[in-house]
């Protein structure tokens, strides 16, 4: 007979076997003619999966071993994998059994050594009547026999060291039998959800006081656990144990990277104070931002801020330290020089005054005229020259005090602007947000931050609408006082983790971390709804102000600068259909 290889043909060959050997057309005895025909032999049964996840799910799960087995079974089900399925339940129970036979010899031989050995106040009689109470109360099961066996030759071995002379009391039945003596597993369980409840409850949650969220998370995870009896309420409870290790994870990395930056802070900050000899109203800027990080919940955005600042700060303060030491300097040598000056002029009239006395003493002592005269030269000449003396003396002293000033002044003005730059920020002046060199630090962290987290960072660029005719009409102050306000509209409309910028003259920068397009482009809606809510007043004239915006979220291959410009494509669409507008800039449409 020729083999059929046409599926057709095969199938019809195999009705027509099926009618002429009257054969009932079963799927089973189609099955074997089909082979038949096909001289093919019929292929393993179809994997049971329905009935091995069945079984699965009957098995019990008391213990660790028993869990993992279940889990494992499981696995293989959904694998449709018969080999694993098989060796896994081979795998188990010769471990079991395995780890019965080490375990009964262990006890075997224990039970000959107590037996033999004398125990105080334990007879051979008392020892057998609770040996015969063990064998006869665990019935068939090896389980039971085991952990009693176990716990009475404890007994035993405990009477023995305790010197005990009551021993009936050590070899209770009851106590024996009792579950405090030797658990099983499935004994333990409780009183292991009980200590599990009470470590997520008081030794975890508590050490979260921080993160509010996660503490409660705690919270809820002791009580689903003290709840949780049945293997699948364990599993769903397993479930969101793994989840919450994981957020725990995030939270140790991020407390890590807050104790670095705040180390770093602080190193910063002590170094500059000890470098610091002068007057302590320099270090007041640094001083409050030191401050205000305390008074706050520590976060990593207002280190890196604070960070920021005071690098800033430290840097002019350094400038100006050199200047103010020079004039110091200055004033230190003209005030030496002085003081050699008046010394000078000091001998020069003690000089004088001897002189004058010699003098004194010639004209005294004089006879005639003639001899006064040459003393009188003398006296002339001498005073002329204290005179020319005290003359110079004065010269200096007032160029000196002059020079002094000058240098006062110069000093005060060096001070002074110290003690600016230590309110200096990363900041602009004017509107008080970010500059372009603050936006570019916290942008690289921030892009860090999101690549690390595996979270959406977007970037808005917003350009306030006809600010030039706003200019021209109302003047630039009041220009100024609109960028003042949109900055502060935006800072209290927008979340305290979102970064304000100002980019340009009018444009300014949002940053949006862990939030997607969508949200972006929701949360500056919202901020265009405030702006028309909370116009300023001019000369009590309402002025409203709107902005157009571009939104875009960051892209792993993206940097600041392909992020930035197209969010300003889109903003500059969003100018070109009408203005007052948020467009978002899909990343596929950039490429
Ligand atoms: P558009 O709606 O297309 O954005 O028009 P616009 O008038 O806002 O834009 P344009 O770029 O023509 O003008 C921006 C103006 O912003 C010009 C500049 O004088 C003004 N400007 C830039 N910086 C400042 C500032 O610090 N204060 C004030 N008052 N005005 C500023
Ligand atoms: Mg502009
Ligand atoms: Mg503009």
């Amino acid at each position: 007979m020729t083999t059929l290889t046409n599926p057709f043909e095969i199938a019809r060959e195999t009705l027509r076997l099926l009618a002429t050997r009257r054969i009932p057309p079963t799927p089973d005895n189609y099955q074997t003619l089909y082979h038949e025909i096909t001289g093919t032999k019929p292929s393993a049964a179809s994997f049971p999966e329905q009935q091995l996840r069945s079984l699965a799910a009957a098995l019990p799960k008391a213990s660790p071993d028993q869990l993992r087995l279940a889990r494992h079974l499981d696995e293989a089900v959904k694998a449709a994998n018969w080999e694993e399925y098989k060796n896994h339940l081979v795998e188990f129970i010769t471990g079991l059994a395995d780890s019965q036979k080490l375990a009964w010899s262990d006890v075997i031989s224990d039970l000959f050594r107590q037996w033999d050995a004398k125990h105080p106040g334990l007879t051979s009689a008392r020892k057998r009547e609770a040996l015969d109470h063990v064998l006869t109360s665990s019935g068939a099961n090896p389980d039971t026999l085991f952990s009693r066996l176990q716990s009475l030759l404890r007994s035993w071995g405990h009477g023995k060291d305790q010197e005990k002379s009551d021993s009936v009391e050590v070899i209770q039945p009851e106590a024996v039998a009792a579950p405090t003596s030797l658990p099983s597993a499935t004994d333990l369980l409780p009183e292991l959800r009980e200590l599990f409840a009470f470590t997520l409850e008081t030794a975890i949650a508590t050490q979260l006081m921080e993160s509010p969220q996660l503490s409660s998370d705690a919270k809820v995870l002791a009580n689903d656990i003290r709840n949780a009896v049945s293997p699948a309420q364990l599993q769903e409870f397993l479930t969101r144990l793994k989840r919450f290790a994981f957020k725990l994870e995030l939270l140790a990395e991020d407390q890590t990277e807050l104790r670095h930056s705040l180390l770093s802070l602080l190193r910063l900050l002590v170094g500059n104070i000890t470098e610091l000899v002068l007057d302590d109203h320099w270090l007041h800027g640094q001083i409050e931002v030191v401050k205000d990080i305390i008074d706050k919940p520590l976060s990593q955005r207002a280190l890196d801020d604070a960070e920021a600042r005071l690098k800033e700060v430290l840097f002019k303060q350094a400038q100006l330290k050199a200047s103010l030491a020079e004039a110091r300097d200055a004033i230190k040598h003209m005030l030496a020089g002085f003081v050699d000056h008046l010394a000078d002029f000091a001998e020069a009239t003690s000089d004088y005054h001897d002189k004058i006395e010699i003098c004194a003493g010639k004209i005294s002592s004089a006879n005639d005229i003639s001899e006064l005269e040459g003393v009188l030269g003398e006296v002339m000449r001498e005073t002329r020259t204290i005179q020319i003396n005290a003359q110079r003396s004065r010269d200096e002293l007032r160029s000196t005090q002059q020079k002094v000033k000058e240098s006062e002044a110069r000093i005060k003005e060096l001070e002074h602007e110290l003690e600016a730059t230590s309110d200096l920020v990363r900041h602009d002046q004017l509107t008080g947000a970010l500059n372009r060199r603050g936006l570019e630090e916290i942008f690289s962290k921030e892009v860090a931050r999101a690549a690390r987290r595996d979270t959406t960072l977007c970037v808005a660029l917003l350009d306030i609408d006809n600010f030039k005719k706003l200019n021209d009409s109302m003047g630039h102050d009041v220009g100024d006082e609109a960028l003042i306000h949109l900055a502060t509209v935006c800072r209290e409309t927008l979340r305290p983790q979102d970064t304000v910028a100002r980019y340009g003259g009018e444009e300014f920068i949002i940053l949006l971390p862990e939030t997607p397009l969508d949200d972006a482009v929701i949360a500056l809606t919202r901020l265009q709804r405030e702006l028309t809510k909370k116009f300023f007043l001019h000369d009590n004239e309402k002025v409203l102000i709107t902005f157009s915006a571009g939104v875009t979220q960051m892209q792993h291959e993206d940097n600041q600068a392909t992020v930035i410009k197209r969010a300003d494509e889109a903003m500059y669409q969003a100018k070109q259909t009408g203005k007052n507008r948020v467009v978002p800039a899909e990343y596929s449409s950039a490429r």
